[in-house]
């Protein structure tokens, strides 16, 4: 029996576009894995809040001080789309990378190259193991797996993704008041380094902002079907 050829998805995008029950969503549709490197950016932070950085004050923290620990840190992760998890030193670490503490200290390593580079080379492992994958980011586009076969950036409009993150924010039980900080701060701060609003020559933009969650699965499966027989003809 042929092994099935490589089929790598990638789909960027800013917080509150629902890119990840998205990318979810296609990779159980296609019976692919899924690699969600947002949650890759999170444990990592974590890692460095358990082993005592201050991220709160980001000027006490030397860039050298996160690689470290990023070199050695022990994630594991599931990329089972109907059981994505990770975990640290063993632990489960699904939920609790979805803190505030976390989420407001995510972009202290976001931001710095080095720190990229490190989680990059990581995520392209990751994708080298499991060639037929889903996977979603910021930069997944253009910098971690520019030669995808199909390549979307899902936009929607800011009042919309703070509406959507606001109602995600609520049914997870955390404070909504920081949706604005949350979705439109966040995206100014991580935008240093990443483009993630415009497309790169080659990638779809698809604007979410009128369309449902189904809808949106719909056009994104409609689009990746397009590029893949392109590419393949
Ligand atoms: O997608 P999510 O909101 O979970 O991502 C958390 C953070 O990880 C982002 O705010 C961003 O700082 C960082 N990130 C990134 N590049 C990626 C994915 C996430 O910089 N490819």
């Amino acid at each position: 029996m042929s092994a099935q050829p490589r089929l790598v998805i990638a789909i960027d995008g800013p917080s509150g576009t629902g890119k990840s029950t998205i990318a979810r969503w296609i990779a159980q549709e296609l019976n692919l894995s899924y690699l969600d490197t947002g949650a890759n950016y999170r444990a990592a932070t974590l890692w460095c809040m358990k082993n005592g950085l201050d991220l709160a004050q980001p000027d006490s923290v030397d860039t050298q001080q996160i690689t470290d620990l990023i070199t050695t840190m022990p994630l594991a992760q599931d990329l089972n789309p109907h059981n994505f998890s990770l975990a640290l030193d063993g632990q489960d670490i699904t939920e609790a990378i979805r803190s505030d503490e976390v989420t407001a200290n995510v972009s202290v390593l976001s931001t710095r190259r080095e720190v990229r580079e490190h989680l990059v080379e990581l995520q392209r492992q990751a994708i080298q193991s499991r060639p037929r994958i889903v996977v979603e980011g910021r930069d997944i586009t253009t910098v971690v797996a520019p030669d995808a076969e199909a390549r979307i950036l899902l936009t929607a409009s800011p009042e919309v993704r703070m509406a959507r993150r606001g109602q995600q924010l609520r049914e997870t039980q955390q404070d909504p008041g920081n949706v604005e900080s949350d979705v439109v701060g966040r995206d100014a701060k991580d935008s240093a380094l990443v483009d993630f609003m415009t497309p790169a020559e080659g990638v779809a933009e698809i604007d979410s902002s009128n369309l449902s969650l189904e809808d949106t699965v719909t056009v994104v499966l409609a689009e990746i079907q397009r590029q893949v027989n392109t590419s393949g003809s």
